[in-house]
Formats: C-alpha cells, structure tokens, sequence
C-alpha cells in the first residue's frame, strides 16, 4: 500500500531518475508533503547511484583558520571577530605549520584554508599584523601560506577566502588545486535591514556569483553551495540551485555543490531563528541532486548529528571535511564524527567510504596539466590510479 502510494507520487509528478529536474519540476518538489516525500528520496538516491554508484566520499583535513576577524556581520556567524574580541586571531606561519604537520601525521591530504573576508579593509590592526608578518593584504598572506603547506607537508591546500578577483584566483589555483565559496543564497532579500545578511556586503549575490564565474572562465575547480534556513524562501532555494546549475553548465567547473543547514546557536544574532527541520533538509539536498544529476552533492555530517546518516538517502555522495584532528571553527559545538563511526554508518547504507583529496577526482587530469611542478607534484604523490586519495600501503 504505501509503496503504491510512492510509486503514484512519483508517476504522477514524473520524477525519473538520473534525469535532471527542470526548474518547474524542482519549485513543485521542494515543498513536497510528507507523503511524498520517499518518493522524491528514492528517485534522489538512486540518480547518485547511477553518478556514482556504492561510494561515498570525504576529505580527511585539518581545518587552518587563517584569521577569524572579518568585515562581514552575518547574523548566524559564530566564526567572526573583531579584534581585540576574546578569541579573536590570526595564525602565525609557525602555528600553520604545526596544525597542518599533526594533520599529516593522521592521514589528512587537505589543508583547508579559512578566513574572514578581507578584514583589513576594515580594521587598522589587521593592516599592523600583515605589515608585521610582512604582506600587503590578508590573500597575499594566504598565497604564501598555501605555499609553505605544499612545500613542507604533503597536504593539499583548498582555500576559502571570500570574494576573489580573476588575478586572485589565478594566482590561488597556482598554490592550490581548488578553492571555495559558499554562494549561500541569491535572494536579495537577506540584505535588507534585520536580515540575515544585513551588514554584510560581501554577501551580495551578484558579487558571489562573479567570482563563481571568474572561477569557471578559468577551469578551476570550484566548491559552492548552499546555506538554507537564514531567512530564504523554498523558491530562493530553488533559484540558487539553478544559478549554480547555469554557471556549471556553462564552464563545467562545479566540482561540489554543498547543501549547509543553519544550526542556532545561544551567542548569534538570529539565537531565536528557527532552525530547518529534518524533512526540510531532506528536500533540499534530494532537490539538489535531481537538479544535477552529474554533481558532487555533499551536505556536512555534523550539522545533522545524530542522524547523519539520513542524508545518504537524500542523494549525497560526499560527507565534505572531516578532520581527526582540528574542531569546525564554524560551528565548533558540533563536533565531526569519528572516522570510524562514519565509516560504519555508511557501511550500514550499504555503501563503501573512500578518502578523497580535496578536488575531485574528474577535475584532477585539468589541474595538473596546468599546474606548476609543486603543486602537480604532490597531486601526483596523493592521488591514487582512482584519482582519489591514494591508499596507505
Ligand atoms: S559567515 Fe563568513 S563572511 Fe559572514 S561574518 Fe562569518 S566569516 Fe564573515
């Protein structure tokens, strides 16, 4: 009766797997009843199965908060400081060193890097700290730094540094083999006074999608995604899947589609802000997938703790960055899993878990025929013949 019941929902709303959802058909599944909610998981997970069948992947790293000042204030930040704010921080070369030599010695092959947008637009002290370290802007210091990981560990550095100009992300991918940034919303809305992004001018869309785009025209692979509960209607969701789906399908340089969901927390301004539920979060992932049949979806496992592994049957195949070692300075009450425990839940899905490095394994012939030599010589050392991380012998 109730596969009946799912099979109807599916037919009569044509879902076909491994056929990607046009935009009409994701506006009307991303606010699908509970009733017929498994049938849109099933049609999710198995469009996965096809991309990418049995595995799912994650990227053993050591998270490097480069600095946590920013000259954004986004009301659901925990990360951000101002300076002279307890805990605020930038991490000297010795300390990036030190975190990113443990990471190595536990496996980790991605060094990730994050940091607030360009605080020294902002503050005066930040100027002083680069001044003293000796660069001329926070990405500068962030090059260099991407530089002394790949030359004295094996880790792969994946920046996530703000907005990037074309110059930028030229002189990045020449120190990393893929960079970041979360695309978050396209509704302007967030914008407004009270919202979300109110005080954040970094996160006006049109700029996130520039640079996005600037990343396409240039071939490097690019993670992104979505963070879904800040404010944001179901049809927003849909329209920045299908942003992000336009500039894929127009420089195939999407490498991950990351589907974020907000989590409360007691010292943010938006501490009262509902948090999405479970169903809710299910839509949106299995949305994403159907939008893009041929991408990586990953949706972070902490954020859905305890039941993480739910998310496996919405169509993800990536569990994004989890490190043995550094907590997620993003959201530092919630812990990653042990890799044991990850590997054992998937195990229970009936799926395989595979370490990757931190660009994907059908991005990696284009970085490193481009690459210069030191950074295509470590690709070469960490990969395997699968293009993923390359086994422990
Ligand atoms: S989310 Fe990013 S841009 Fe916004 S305040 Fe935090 S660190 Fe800054």
């Amino acid at each position: 009766m109730e596969a009946t019941r799912e099979r109807r929902a599916a037919e009569d709303c044509s879902i076909e797997a491994g056929v990607a959802f046009s935009s009409e058909q994701a506006s009307r599944w991303i606010s699908c009843s509970d009733e017929e909610l498994p049938a849109l998981l099933s049609a999710a997970r198995e469009t996965k199965e096809r991309f990418k069948p049995q595995v799912i992947t994650y990227s053993r790293k050591v998270f490097l908060p480069l600095t946590n000042l920013c000259r954004d204030y986004c009301g659901y930040c925990t990360f951000r400081r101002d300076p002279g704010q307890p805990g605020a921080h930038t991490m000297s070369p010795d300390e990036v060193l030190q975190v990113a030599t443990a990471g190595e010695r536990l496996g980790c092959t991605e060094a990730l890097f994050s940091l607030g947008d360009k605080p020294e637009l902002l503050f005066p002290e930040m100027r002083e700290s680069l001044r003293r370290l000796g660069y001329k802007s926070t990405l500068h210091y962030l090059e260099a730094m991407c530089q002394l990981v790949l030359r004295e560990t094996s880790l792969l550095p994946h920046p996530n540094p703000g907005l990037l100009s074309a110059e930028w992300i030229q002189r990045l991918a020449a120190v990393s083999p893929s960079m970041g940034l979360m695309l978050e919303t396209t509704s302007k809305q967030l914008l407004a006074p009270g919202a979300a992004h109110d005080h954040a001018p970094d996160k006006l869309p049109a700029k996130r999608l520039h640079t996005i785009e600037e990343a396409g025209k240039q071939q490097v692979p690019f993670t992104t995604g979505l963070l879904i509960g800040i404010g944001e209607t179901l049809q927003d969701r849909v329209d920045t899947l299908l942003a992000i789906r336009e500039l894929h399908e127009r420089y195939g340089n999407i490498q991950e589609v990351i589907i974020q969901n907000f989590r409360v927390k007691p010292e943010i301004p938006m501490r009262d802000w509902p948090e999405p539920s479970r169903g809710d979060v299910l839509r949106t992932i299995a949305i994403a997938r159907l939008l893009m049949p041929d991408v990586n979806i990953q949706a972070p496992p902490n954020l859905s703790s305890p039941y993480y592994e739910d998310l496996l049957d919405a169509g993800i195949n990536d569990w994004g960055g989890v490190s043995p070692l550094t907590p997620d300075y993003i959201n530092p009450e919630k812990p990653w899993p042990h890799l044991e425990q990850l590997q054992m839940r998937t195990e229970a899905k009936g799926l395989v878990l595979r370490q990757r490095l931190p660009v994907y394994a059908e991005f990696l012939s284009t970085v490193m025929n481009r690459a210069p030599q030191l950074l295509s010589g470590r690709l070469r050392d960490a990969a395997g013949l699968d293009g993923l991380a390359r086994r422990a012998a």
